[in-house]
């Protein structure tokens, strides 16, 4: 029998994680800037957290959890997105009381059940920011500006931000009523399910992906147009705060995203270079998810990137890819300096520099063919004469010199070396 990675997963392999950890890496260095602390959540959570945050008609809770009952039947779900957990930890743990505004990141697995393809999958990857407790639109603008400073640092310069305001109750009762009423032709076509859905939340209808839909909806009318005048404001102050940081902004009225919980501000950044999936990140504003969760009112922006998406991009970009390497191969000319050649490779290590022996102490021809393979920088090799003298012969692979080197200060050398690069 052979098994295979669950439909909709996959691995990472040794020769990915470094473009992997170069995304977390940089993510993590970027948002500390910014006085970002991280949060680590549960990877299931009760099935409820989601329904009543996300809303029981997303796409999300109706048809993409990875939902389950525990031996004692509780009612629980594998994470679908990073939001709801980060809050939910910041209200079991009154992290509100410590400051006034509380900025966490993330960066976690999410589960859907969606139909896989190229960029899409049921376990994905985000790193995530949520800024709590500002109404101002420079929070807005903070979480916008890092999301773009992240690819421009991953070296993915072809983005495309959009956003949009999608305002507060009121716009959004009296648009779901200009909605309804455009999309009348369109909705008497669908089965009842379907209509029962749209009618539920006629929001969902302009970022349906059925192609019925999106023709039904390019003429409907802007939700711009039903904005209430601080909503109004917001908006315009955020678009203001963007061209003043230079950073290029369309304003797009379909996006309004696939979560109930979103207010006012919501955005999107993505490549023209990734295909059908061109998604990149989505955000936005969720001033009432906390009350709605049981906390006080708290005005918060948020933003969810995924790292697939990204490394796509970044693949998509002509820049080297990062890659692993071992800093030293210590190879043994004859078999019985096995155990200096081990001695030696222990030590370096000890001194903090990656190194490696043959474990099967073959020979050196051999040795050195590995040596090749795991891309060292330098091979030390230590044969009869070397042993005698307390050094090793150094073999500075990119330079391609070699020297003399005692024993004892190897690892100086290699690090003297290394700095100059
Ligand atoms: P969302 O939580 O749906 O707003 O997603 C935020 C970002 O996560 C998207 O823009 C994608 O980059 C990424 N993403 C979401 N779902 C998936 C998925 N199933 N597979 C890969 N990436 C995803």
């Amino acid at each position: 029998m052979s098994y295979k990675a669950p439909r909709g997963t996959h691995d990472v392999l040794p020769s990915e994680a470094p473009t992997w950890q170069f995304v977390e890496h940089t993510f993590q260095s970027l948002v500390e800037l910014y006085g970002y602390g991280e949060i680590r959540t549960p990877v299931f959570e009760e099935s409820d957290l989601f329904i009543r945050s996300s809303g029981d008609t997303s796409d999300i809770v109706t048809k993409q959890m990875y939902r389950f009952q525990d031996q004692s039947e509780r009612d629980l779900c594998l994470k679908p997105e990073g939001t709801a957990p980060a809050i939910r930890a910041y209200l079991e743990h009154n992290l509100g009381t410590i400051s006034e505004v509380s900025r966490l990141w993330y960066a976690t697995p999410i589960f859907r059940y969606e139909r896989p393809q190229k960029g899409r999958y049921r376990q994905a990857h985000q790193v995530g920011l949520e800024l709590i407790g500002s109404t101002s639109s420079q929070a807005d603008a903070e979480v916008i500006e890092i999301t773009l400073a992240l690819y421009r640092r991953l070296g993915i310069e072809r983005l495309n931000l959009k956003i949009n305001s999608i305002g507060r109750a009121a716009t959004r009762a009296a648009y779901r009523e200009a909605i309804l009423a455009h999309a009348q032709c369109y909705l008497a076509d669908l089965d009842d399910e379907a209509q029962a859905r749209a009618l539920k939340n006629p929001l969902r209808l302009l970022d349906s992906k059925d192609p019925k839909a999106i023709e039904a909806m390019a003429s409907a009318p802007s939700i711009l147009d039903f904005l209430e005048s601080e909503s109004r404001q917001r908006f315009d102050e955020l678009q203001s705060i963007l061209a003043r940081r230079g950073l290029a902004a369309e304003v797009d009225s379909s996006i309004v995203r696939g979560l109930d919980y979103y207010t006012d501000t919501v955005f999107e950044v993505s490549s023209p270079d990734l295909g059908a999936q061109s998604a990149l990140c989505g955000g936005g504003r969720y001033d009432n998810l906390i009350q709605e969760m049981g906390g006080p009112s708290t005005p918060s922006v948020g933003v969810a990137m995924g790292i697939e998406r990204a490394i796509m991009a970044i693949e998509a970009t002509a820049q080297p890819k990062p890659t692993s390497h071992i800093t030293v191969f210590v190879a043994n000319i004859s078999e019985d300096l096995f155990p200096l050649a081990e001695k030696i490779a222990l030590d370096l290590r000890a001194k903090g520099i990656s190194a490696q022996f043959d474990l099967d102490n073959r020979k050196f021809k051999n040795q050195i063919k590995l040596a090749d393979k795991l891309g060292a920088d330098f091979t030390a090799v230590v044969g009869e004469t070397e042993a005698a003298a307390g050094e090793v012969t150094l073999k500075d692979m990119q330079a391609r010199e070699q020297s003399t080197v005692p024993q004892h200060q190897l690892a100086e050398v290699i690090g003297a070396k290394l700095a100059k690069r």
